[in-house]
């Protein structure tokens, strides 16, 4: 996405987004000198081995990297350099330079428009003479990390953040610090998850569906909140006349066991009417506590594994 002068967006963030798609794919430094509701300044270029975040305020900052103080004398320079704007500084005269000589040209101004609810570029140069940045500093934030990795991290849930670190290396070619990852990760599954509650809370609609393509089955659904996604499916399956296999019930159970098989055999019986199983057959292999709700369900019937 390159910006254009005069584009149209429908917020501040859409724009900020924008722009960190537009600076991580050519590798620009962008950071925002003025970043307020009402308006936007984007400038290109800022020394972060030095200490100075892409995205920090350059007076704020007091402390170089190993803590030595370096902007004092900066400070005490900008003082003298708007004095000089009056050209005289004790018989004195000193130039006066808009933007640093070997800065980056690239400006974009961004506000409000005032006919309609958009928020417009006003201002862009869109000129560059800086080589290609891995460290955009705070232009990339862990909501646009977030965005990019979700399919990732919910393909594969476990990844560790280092390895996540380097995929977004390799993938964007930027450098991204792994409290980012840490972060994304976590909005990433969190986003997922409520995905996935909503899913569930669909079974009821499920069961309708079910009902309505199979009248007269029976569908039971209970809710144990808080289980685990896991699952174990539990079948009972026929054989008719011409000899072919067909599904008479199935049911998805949290762990496969002697109370489940009971209750899924008794809701057979019931179902089917089946009574203690009398001159039926029941063939099956030999599963954890089937043979057991069998006996108790349906003694009757001839069982063989
Ligand atoms: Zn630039």
């Amino acid at each position: 996405m390159e910006p254009i002068l005069g584009m149209r967006f429908a917020s501040l963030e859409q724009l900020k987004h924008s722009l960190i798609n537009y600076g991580v794919a050519n590798g620009y430094q962008l950071w925002y000198k003025r970043n307020d509701c009402r308006q936007l300044q984007v400038m290109c270029g800022r020394d972060v081995s030095k200490g100075l975040c892409a995205g920090g305020h350059l007076k704020r900052k007091k402390k170089g990297v190993n803590g030595e103080k370096v902007d004092v004398k900066k400070r005490g320079r900008a003082k003298l350099m708007r004095k000089a704007k009056a050209k005289v500084v004790k018989g004195k005269k000193y130039k006066c330079r808009s933007k640093p000589i070997d800065g980056c040209p690239f400006r974009l101004y961004a506000s409000w428009m005032q006919s309609e609810y958009s928020f417009q570029i006003k201002t862009l140069i869109k000129d560059h003479n800086c080589s290609r940045q891995f460290d955009l500093g705070s232009l990339v934030t862990y909501k646009w990390i977030t965005i990019q990795c979700l399919p990732m991290i919910i393909e594969n849930p476990t990844i560790s953040y280092r390895n996540m670190r380097s995929e977004i290396k390799r993938n964007y070619l930027i450098n991204v610090s792994l409290g980012e990852c840490i972060r994304a990760k976590q909005i990433a599954l969190f986003k997922h998850e409520g995905g996935l509650k909503e899913h569930y809370s669909r079974l009821w609609d499920y069961k309708d569906a079910l009902l309505k393509s199979n009248p007269d089955s029976t569908v039971k659904i209970d809710v144990d909140q808080g289980a685990t996604c896991k699952g174990e499916l539990l079948t009972a399956m026929g054989r008719d006349a011409n000899n072919h296999i067909y599904p008479i019930a199935w049911d998805v159970v949290g762990v496969e066991n002697k109370d489940n098989w009971c209750w899924f055999i008794a809701s057979l019986a019931e179902d089917l009417d089946l009574g203690n199983g009398e001159f039926l057959t029941i063939i099956s292999d030999g599963q954890k506590g089937l043979i057991e709700a069998v006996n108790m369900c349906l003694s009757g019937a001839e069982h063989r594994q």
